[in-house]
């Protein structure tokens, strides 16, 4: 039975006979270009061949080649063996009547198209040092998944797991550490909403736009607490945290999750009963790819009211920014829930000439409308000022396009999948904060940041408390929960091009982090996983230990470290399923 379901589901990710659907954006892959990618240097030679059973091919031939009017000639220059895989798949799924899983090599000309496509993080397209894939699987279906882990763990590649592409250090697609390939989910994206249960189903390959478009599709009173990029990917978002707009009331994206499907080290597929509670618990907010393939994901839908309010107030420096921003520290973990006061700072000319200063952006989300939400910033945060003609009143899903800075764009607009930072690189950091940092502290900070542009472009301050308190620390891997008072973001932003351009950068954000220790968590100093940082630490190429993987390990999930190390030593002993900073077994 194993080894049935084994070849079933390998051939299927091994045909790519023009698979891609009308509706998929792979479209032009033609018929002819994944045949002639099977060279004889193709690693599919000899991929998996021990299982094959060789007498359902020649059946299968006659079919295949009349049914794709292909001469002999084009049959030798495929590869014995890879044809006979093409072959027997096509024979097998035009049977059954299902669609086949998309591979590309790097023959295939669809190859970079479908490699960069969701390559979010630009820094990393035009490096020819990096590491690519060996071949992309775009599967379409969970026996696709099954067969390219199966595969894989038997040809010693690795795998890296595609949803959105966001991964601050491109682990979604790149690998430092052996022969590799890349299970993209960009066709796994189908989302069922259930109004009357308020719950929903999600495939992993869908983007948070999408999810929020096909909610709002449903009903305008439902909603769900994640991120703000619409093109943030639900599978590396859900398992990483997933912070937004609405978490102080609702918390995290991944509290939200109440069931999964996901595919194991051994092919196995499964969901929260069949998982268990301490997988299932891994996978929200521990790194899905550490534990297997996430296919989908059950959410809990929250209600919103039908009116929402939205604000951005901008000070200055000369405006009074640093009092405001001291002020905000007490405030915004504190009050009311529905009210989310979020702050980015960024540098701006100021009004004293070739001088720059400091603009404090107070970006609100409050779920109500103008008329409690005025009394609400008069009691707790006056100092703001402010008025009634700062707010605007909207839906909810209107206020994810005014967030993702598409307001007035058609709502179709959050179901496309354009890259995000298009023409421009990026480096991100993290920190989290628990003691309110002084008037002095924060001049000495904006100090700095007006003084070495090339170090940080932008800093994000997100306010905790509400919601985010509530829930116990070890409820998810998620342990910055009571006592956080907000969390800061630093990103640094270029375009020119080139190493040396990139490593200033680098460099430059490594040493702003480095000054702003004393302002931020200790022992350990706090990251958060969704903002992932490979200078905090890496695995060894070979063995980790637990001691070595603690270095980041602790950081990112505190007192829930050991137990994701524990989970991992239980589902996968073997450490197949493992990246740069993957959870180590013991
Ligand atoms: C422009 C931008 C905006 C962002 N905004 C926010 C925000 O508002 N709030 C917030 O909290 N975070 C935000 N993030 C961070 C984002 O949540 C993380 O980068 C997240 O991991 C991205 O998920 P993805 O599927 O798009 O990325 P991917 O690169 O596809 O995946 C990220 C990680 O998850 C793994 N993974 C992906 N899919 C699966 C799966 N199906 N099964 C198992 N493992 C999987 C990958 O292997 C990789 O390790 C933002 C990032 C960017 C670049």
């Amino acid at each position: 039975m194993a080894s049935h379901v084994f070849l079933v589901g390998f051939l299927a990710i091994t045909c790519s006979i023009a698979m891609a659907s009308d509706e998929s954006p792979l479209q032009d892959i033609c018929a002819a270009d994944s045949i002639a990618m099977a060279s004889d240097e193709s690693p599919l030679q000899d991929f998996c061949v021990a299982d094959l059973n060789r007498s359902v091919f020649v059946q299968a031939d006659d079919l295949f080649f009349k049914e794709l009017n292909l001469t002999s000639n084009t049959s030798n220059a495929v590869g014995s063996l890879a044809t006979r895989v093409f072959v027997t798949e096509f024979h097998a799924l035009n049977t059954l009547g299902i669609a086949m899983a998309g591979i590309y090599t790097p023959q295939n000309s669809s190859y970079e198209y479908v490699l960069r496509s969701l390559i979010q993080m630009e820094r990393f397209l035009p490096l020819p040092a990096i590491p690519k894939p060996l071949f992309i699987v775009t599967p379409f279906l969970e026996s696709h998944i099954q067969a390219a882990i199966k595969c894989s763990k038997e040809h010693g590649m690795q795998i890296r797991i595609r949803s959105g592409g966001h991964d601050y250090e491109g682990l979604s697609y790149i690998s430092y550490q052996a022969p590799f390939i890349i299970v993209d989910l960009v066709n796994l994206k189908s989302i069922t909403i259930d109004v009357e249960s308020s719950t929903a189903w999600v495939q992993a390959g869908a983007t948070i736009g999408q999810l929020y478009h096909a909610i709002a599709k449903k009903s305008l009173t439902l909603g769900f607490p994640a991120g703000v990029c619409p093109t943030v990917g639900v599978g590396g978002h859900f398992s990483t945290g997933g912070y937004g707009m609405m978490s102080r009331n609702y918390g995290l994206a991944a509290d939200n999750i109440i069931d999964a499907r996901l595919i194991d080290v051994n092919g196995r597929i499964l969901d929260r009963k069949s998982m268990g509670e301490d997988l299932f618990w891994a996978i929200r907010g521990g790194g899905g790819a550490s534990f297997g393939v996430i296919t989908s994901w059950r959410l809990k839908l929250l209600h919103v009211p039908e009116t929402v309010t939205v604000f951005t107030v901008n000070r200055t420096l000369e405006q009074n920014a640093t009092k405001l921003v001291h002020q905000w520290q007490y405030v915004s973990g504190k009050i009311d829930g529905k009210l989310l006061l979020r702050l980015f700072l960024r540098r701006i000319n100021s009004s004293h000439e070739g001088k720059e200063t400091v603009k404090a952006s107070f970006v609100t989300l409050y779920l109500g409308g103008i008329d409690t939400l005025l009394p609400l910033m008069q009691e707790s945060f006056p100092e703001l000022g402010l008025v009634r003609s700062d707010c605007i009143e909207m839906s909810w899903i209107d206020s994810i396009l005014y967030f993702a800075g598409l307001r007035g764009e058609p709502l179709d607009i959050l179901s496309t999948n354009t890259p995000w930072l298009t023409g421009t690189y990026f480096k991100g950091k993290s920190d989290y904060v628990t003691e309110p940092i002084s008037e002095t502290g924060l001049e000495s900070i904006w100090k700095r940041f007006l003084k070495y542009p090339d170090e940080i472009t932008d800093m994000q301050f997100s306010p905790y408390g509400g919601r985010m308190g509530e829930i116990s620390k070890s409820a998810t891997p998620f342990s910055r929960r009571a006592g956080t008072l907000y969390s800061i973001h630093y990103g640094v932003k270029w375009k020119e091009e080139g190493i040396s351009a990139m490593n200033r950068r680098m460099r430059g954000i490594r040493r702003f982090y480095s000054f702003m220790t004393p302002y931020v968590s200790k022992n350990p100093r706090s990251s958060y996983l969704s903002y992932r940082d490979l200078d905090l630490g890496v695995n060894n190429k070979g063995y980790t230990s637990y001691e070595q993987a603690s270095i980041w390990g602790l950081k990112y999930y505190g007192i829930n470290f050991k137990r994701l190390v524990h989970v991992k030593t239980m589902v996968d002993p073997d450490n197949f399923l493992r990246n740069e900073q993957s959870i180590p077994p013991l």
